[in-house]
């Protein structure tokens, strides 16, 4: 890949040369002051990007699966029910984290591209002492965006604990943690976040922590124990430095520079731009006749997009797209893999980002013999653009 190739996957993104500068700084001492004023900053922008004013911010090394494997080891015990609703792959890995921390998984399904039926979820929700439910924001391998808030409340009736799997959401789709009385947002830097990969963050709902303090067994996993790291969010976000384990100082100083500058473009502000950028791909996907995988508009995630491949093209697209300076990425969902691709959309995009990938995407598929007139998807872009400012 060429330094000047565009990186449109589902993570990791495009970063801000600022954020990339933090994170080749040289490597502060992780108890020197000015490292403990950069991670208590980092923890109380975290708090307010997940608009989460009561929550407890967690920063540790790792990828998503540990903010997945952190959430649920601290919140179930073997035995224990938990309702997964299902819209793809990282769902999928959900169950399988409870399974392994011993609970009992309940699963509401659907067909890849759609999403649950909230009132069935109710219902099921209704008949099952649950302890937690969980939702994945936006699933990453079809490009669907859950119900959450609808999810989120809910659970919230049933006095169940709510977990939303933010991964491919945070930053970039609006998300409401405290109004909307989620237990835990869980996610990780490599996306809307806008920080190279390494950092699982979960925002932790003061009733969700009640419930991690009345566990009768203790936490399976050392390094994922609630635990081991309050202690040391606490400290530094009190002006203390404090050891677990090592803190990725880096990544933690691109995460506060990161954080710095979602919150100076303001979250709501933030979501409306992702959500420009995802209807002007959307005009260029209508323009060059490209089916998405979500079922509708409306369950379609503004982070990115899921295409199936038009007739007569297949998986070689990807490589005529990079052939044109952009990297896309292939599918994930198991059942359909070969038959789409997705575009990510997270982070610096704007205009000049959109107009780049839709131009080459156009190219590469009049390449593979894909009819479409030319020009047609960059200027439906074009008009959208123009129509949204
Ligand atoms: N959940 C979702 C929705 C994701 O998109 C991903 C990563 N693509 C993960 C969890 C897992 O994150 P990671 O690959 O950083 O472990």
């Amino acid at each position: 890949m060429s330094e000047r190739d565009l990186l449109m996957i589902p993570g990791p993104v495009e970063f801000d040369p600022e954020v990339l500068r933090a994170l080749g700084a040289k490597t502060a001492s992780h108890v020197a002051p000015e490292f403990i004023s950069t991670f208590g900053r980092a923890l109380k922008r975290l708090r307010e990007v997940c608009l989460a004013p009561s929550a407890q911010p967690f920063v540790v090394a790792g990828s998503g699966t540990l903010a997945m494997e952190l959430a649920v080891a601290n919140l179930v015990e073997p035995g224990e029910r938990a309702l997964v609703v299902n819209t793809g792959y990282f769902s999928d890995r959900m169950a399988t984290l409870f399974e392994r921390y011993g609970a009992e998984v309940v699963q509401v399904r659907c067909a890849p591209g759609e999403v649950p039926d909230v009132a069935e979820v109710e219902r099921v929700l209704a008949g099952g002492r649950f302890k937690v439910m969980t939702a994945t924001h936006v699933d990453t391998s079809t490009g669907v965006l859950a119900p959450v808030e609808a999810l989120v409340k809910a659970a919230g009736r049933h006095g169940v604990l709510s977990v939303v799997d933010g991964v491919c959401a945070t930053a970039g789709e609006t998300f409401h943690q405290e109004a909307w009385g989620a237990d835990v947002y869980l996610t990780a830097s490599q996306k809307a976040l806008g920080v190279p990969p390494g950092l699982a963050l979960l925002t932790v709902s003061p009733r969700a922590l009640d419930a991690w303090r009345s566990r009768r067994t203790p936490v399976r996993s050392l390094y994922a124990d609630f635990g081991e790291w309050l202690p040391i969010m606490e400290a530094y976000e009190a002006g203390r430095a404090a050891y677990f384990a090592t803190p990725a100082v880096n990544l933690v100083c691109a995460l506060e520079v990161s954080l710095g500058q979602i919150l100076r473009e303001g979250m709501e502000a933030r979501f409306a731009r992702h959500r420009r950028v995802a209807h002007a791909f959307r005009a260029a996907w209508r323009a060059l006749g490209l089916r998405m995988l979500p079922v509708s508009e409306s369950v379609a995630a503004h982070t990115l997009s899921a295409l199936y491949y038009p007739e007569g093209v297949d998986a070689a697209l990807l490589g005529r797209v990079r052939e044109q300076g952009v990297v896309l990425a292939g599918g994930l969902h198991p059942q359909l893999k070969a038959r789409y691709f997705r575009v990510g959309h997270m982070n610096v995009v704007g205009p000049g980002e959109v107009l780049a990938t839709v131009g080459a995407v156009e190219r590469a598929l009049a390449a593979a013999g894909h009819r479409a007139e030319p020009g047609a998807a960059v200027a439906a872009v074009q008009a959208e653009l123009l129509a949204a400012r």
